[in-house]
């Protein structure tokens, strides 16, 4: 008997790449999306019976009579354009998404993993960041509707834990790029790449003093694998560990690409973190992962696959 595994946002970015990961173990997979931020294109290559897509907001009830063994749940808003054009989906999403989605893997008897954010440590003032960390979130600034909605989303989880019993687990997952990106998703990453690609202005915001940490999406989506199958329920982050300022992104990426455009200069958006870079300790003992992809490698992959898109 094959497993059955739910992987809600499944036609977004990161959860495609699970999609595809799941179908090579020989599961069957039921992905759920309402399309909102994700896309059929990211799912379409994926011709098997054994492969079922429901179009469904998972903040209304889920029906599904199937069998469950494991459940992925990514659907959220989640890149910042994205959030704060979503802002009440974003929050419904977090909050009664995700109480729907525990509510089912109760009565499957159901392990679940929660796609949470290295959001939740806010504008961070413990660097690099630990999973005891607390965090710094404006509650009421703009990101916020994004930052509480997974704050409460691994609460709940955990009170489901505690009180239910159920196997869930907690991703704590730093920026992470690839093929399937929205190019127009407002993200540094698909956002310089293709301005490059096209001879446009490189917009960085602020001076690009800001450090971010980028994991290649084959990275992440081993470490999300093998933390569902951990039996560790506190909250893991899962990341590259290798920081860089936004401004040094871009240049990688300029020379990357071979590409003339010019670096300028924009506003700042309000709240954007000063720096970021996780603390992977716990995820190299608990599920002996950490990221194999150079940033190199997986640019480059991630510029041919723009490249093509764009022919
Ligand atoms: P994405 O926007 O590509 O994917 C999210 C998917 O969820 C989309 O397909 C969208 O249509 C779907 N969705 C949203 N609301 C829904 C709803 N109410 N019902 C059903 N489907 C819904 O984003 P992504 O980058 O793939 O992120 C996936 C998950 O990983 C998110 O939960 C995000 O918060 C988390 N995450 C991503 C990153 C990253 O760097 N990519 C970092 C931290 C956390
Ligand atoms: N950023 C930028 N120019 C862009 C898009 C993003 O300078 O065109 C910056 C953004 O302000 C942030 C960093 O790049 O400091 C990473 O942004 P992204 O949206 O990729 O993710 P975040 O880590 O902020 O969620």
């Amino acid at each position: 008997m094959k497993k059955t595994a739910l992987v809600t946002g499944g036609a977004g970015f990161i959860g495609s790449h699970i999609c595809d990961y799941l179908m090579e173990r020989d599961f069957r997979v039921i992905c759920i999306d309402n399309l909102i931020t994700g896309s059929l294109e990211n799912i379409e290559h994926i011709k098997s019976g054994d492969f079922i897509f429901l179009n469904h907001d998972i903040t209304r009830y889920i029906d599904i009579k199937d069998n469950i063994d494991c459940i992925f749940h990514l659907a959220s808003p989640a890149s910042p354009i994205d959030y704060l054009q979503l802002p009440i989906q974003t929050l419904k999403v977090g909050a009664l998404g995700t109480h729907n989605i525990l509510g089912l893997a109760k009565s499957k008897r159901a392990k679940m993993v929660l796609a949470s954010t290295s959001e939740v440590y806010g504008d961070p003032k413990v660097h690099p960041q630990t999973e005891e960390y607390w965090g710094n979130v404006n509650p009421v600034g703009p990101r916020g509707v994004y930052d509480e909605a997974k704050r409460f989303a691994e609460a709940l989880t955990m009170a489901y834990h505690r009180q239910q019993g159920l196997d869930t687990c907690i991703a704590r997952i730093f920026n992470t790029y690839g093929p399937r990106m929205r190019k127009d998703d407002g993200r540094a990453i698909p956002t310089f790449i293709n301005q490059c690609l096209e001879g446009k202005d490189i917009t960085v915001f602020g001076d690009g003093s800001q450090t971010r940490s980028f994991c290649y999406i084959s990275d992440m989506v081993e470490g999300i694998y093998r933390l569902i199958n951990s039996g560790y329920h506190m909250p893991l982050n899962l990341g590259n560990p290798e920081e860089m300022t936004i401004l040094e992104l871009a240049e990688n990426i300029k020379r990357l690409s071979k590409s003339k455009s010019n670096i300028i200069f924009q506003g700042l958006p309000p709240d954007d973190p000063v720096v970021r870079r996780p603390d992977i300790t716990k995820a190299r003992n608990v599920i002996n992962w950490e990221p194999e992809v150079s940033f190199e490698d997986g640019i480059n992959k991630t510029i041919k696959y723009f490249k093509e898109k764009l022919n």
